[in-house]
């Protein structure tokens, strides 16, 4: 690994000299700054002059995708070819901490199109890696099914919501999920304390199979991916840096929860500097089983807008789902969050499932300190609030806020 200073120094001249937008954040600086005396930038910030962040001119741009729009209008991105190969770079060495080889056959079964970032990642890593590579997307179980009996893959990339789905069609028909390893992309299968959590469980346990999990940003070009320790996604430092920092910009000391502020390496066209992703997360530093040095990031416990803020408490709301997971008798949900006009939120859990509304509403009090309205929905309420016209991710929690 180069040292981390030379690479910030390269990163810095590069965005200042060619990045219209970082042009003029950086003016100020004569010669190189410490990274911490960069003021962080914002999603918002870059949304607002999101074409002023490309370095080069738009005919070397060769791939343009979009972020997820979890929060707020999707950013457009843009990669140069260069960009390109440091993505399956990125891919191939995260895929390498989970042991793939070129020996093994993957399934890919994550979204290939619709803007994405991830699929397009998991195929281009794969390729560089030598493995075959079979795409069923995520459109259909029963094609998914048939591929796995065809050419019985050894591993599987999918998001867990989806492979649960597949599971559970697979148990309707009679079919073997012989154990391949699973990696996993979009929805957390651990918890704070780097346990799995209650979907992570049921895909061992359904699939017969480890699950890795792994952690990726649309505009850092980068993933993170666990090891066979599962004690967090190790780093790529010559491609990204990361700090935890907290609610005053100021870093956290290591396994503390905060903002995932990170700074690309080697990126053509749209370099970032101390970019904060709005995901929070803590960073262990400490020395890995698997014998890597690189720092991990653990399981993302949520987006910071989304903490919800309640008199006397704050609670995630992936804490909320998780308890919801764990508890017998829900179905499907969704959390809804609003505020009350006078600093505080409110929130409301619609439940489809066995449940009763009170027990499940002492289970919640017990496992987050928060007491929320529970109310029965029907399947069909929860599929309208879930995946309403023209989304792209289903979603379990509605920010009205
Ligand atoms: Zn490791």
């Amino acid at each position: 690994m180069r040292d981390l200073e030379s690479i910030w120094s390269e990163a810095f001249l590069y965005a200042a000299r060619n990045s219209p937008f970082y042009r003029e954040r950086l003016a100020r600086f004569r010669g190189v700054p410490r990274p911490d005396q960069v003021r962080p930038v914002d999603k918002s910030e870059v949304s607002a002059r999101n074409e002023d962040l490309l370095c080069v001119p738009k005919e070397r741009v060769a791939e343009m995708v979009t972020t997820s729009g979890t929060a707020g209008r999707p950013l457009l991105w843009m990669l140069t070819k260069s960009d390109l190969s440091r993505l399956s770079l990125n891919e191939r060495l995260s895929f390498e901490c989970v042991g793939l080889t070129a020996g093994d056959v993957v399934l890919v079964a994550v979204t290939l199109d619709r803007c994405f970032i991830a699929g397009l990642a998991y195929w281009m890593g794969l390729q560089e890696l030598g493995c075959a590579v079979v795409r069923t997307g995520m459109a259909s179980p029963m094609l998914v099914l048939e591929t796995i009996e065809r050419v019985r893959p050894t591993a599987i990339v999918g998001v867990p919501s989806f492979l649960r789905m597949v599971a559970g069609t697979a148990r309707e028909r009679g079919v073997d999920l012989a154990g391949a390893s699973v990696r996993k992309a979009g929805e957390p299968i651990r918890d704070a304390a780097l346990a799995l959590n209650a979907a992570g469980r049921s895909i061992e346990r359904d699939w017969n199979a480890r699950v890795y999990s792994t952690y990726g940003v649309t505009e850092l070009a980068s993933s993170l991916c666990e090891c066979d320790a599962g004690g967090g996604g190790h780093l790529h430092e010559d491609l990204l840096q990361v700090e935890i920092l907290d609610e005053a910009g100021q870093p956290v000391p290591d396994g503390v929860v905060g903002e995932v502020v990170a700074t690309t390496f080697g990126v053509e066209a749209m370099p970032l500097l101390r970019y904060r992703t709005g995901d929070c997360a803590a960073l262990h530093r400490g020395a890995c089983p698997c014998g890597r040095t690189s720092p991990r990031l653990g399981p993302v416990v949520g987006r910071r807008n989304h903490l919800l803020k309640l008199k006397g408490t704050s609670v995630f709301p992936s804490a909320i789902a998780a308890a919801l997971d764990d508890t017998p008798g829900v179905g499907r949900y969704v959390i809804l969050a609003r505020t009350d006009g006078a600093g505080s939120d409110t929130v409301e859990v619609l439940v489809h499932g066995t449940v009763a509304p009170d027990v499940l509403r002492d289970v919640l009090q017990g496992r987050t300190k928060v007491a929320p309205l529970v109310r029965v929905a029907s399947s069909e309420e929860i599929e309208r609030l879930q995946a309403p016209p023209n989304s792209r991710k289903r979603r379990w929690f509605v920010d009205l806020r």
